[in-house]
């Protein structure tokens, strides 16, 4: 059985929390709303999440969070496409970060050496930021999400 919608986010209350079943078993939650993800397979103790978290960049790891009553485990999401560009948590710590989004560049003849055949490159000029709720906007000023 398999089937996708859009769910309340549990963590955020928005209406933007894309849910797929791949198994009766195995959820996947990705909001749209707040840019927070989360796993059924992920709970905190299972040797799944302490893999996944040994992998995370400090910043994610304070900004994971388990839900009290359903131990659900959300982690903010990592968005990266090569020829539109990133959208990641940025900042110092659960009390000061935002949603920067990057977008990418053509990669010039000039610098095709120094980014080794790449055909884009980030280019963190353009860096903008934006708050928790406006994670779609992100999305959107990369190119991922429609305007
Ligand atoms: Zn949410």
């Amino acid at each position: 059985m398999q089937y996708d919608n859009l769910i309340e986010c549990s963590r955020c209350g928005s209406d933007a929390c894309y849910t797929q079943e791949v198994t009766p078993e195995i959820k996947l939650e990705f909001c749209y709303g707040c840019g927070f993800q989360s796993h059924s397979l992920m709970k905190s103790g299972t040797e799944f999440f302490t893999e996944q978290l040994a992998l995370l960049p400090d910043l994610y790891k304070s900004l994971v969070e388990e839900e009290e009553d359903t131990s659900k485990v959300w982690m903010p999401s990592f968005t990266n496409t090569e020829e539109k560009g990133m959208v990641f948590a940025d900042g110092t710590g659960r009390d000061n970060w935002r949603w920067a989004g990057v977008k990418s560049v053509p990669v010039s003849k000039e610098e095709k050496e120094k980014y080794k055949g790449a055909k884009y490159r980030a280019d963190m000029t353009t860096i903008k930021h934006f708050e928790e709720h406006d994670f779609m906007e992100a999305l959107s000023y990369i190119g991922v999400l429609p305007e």
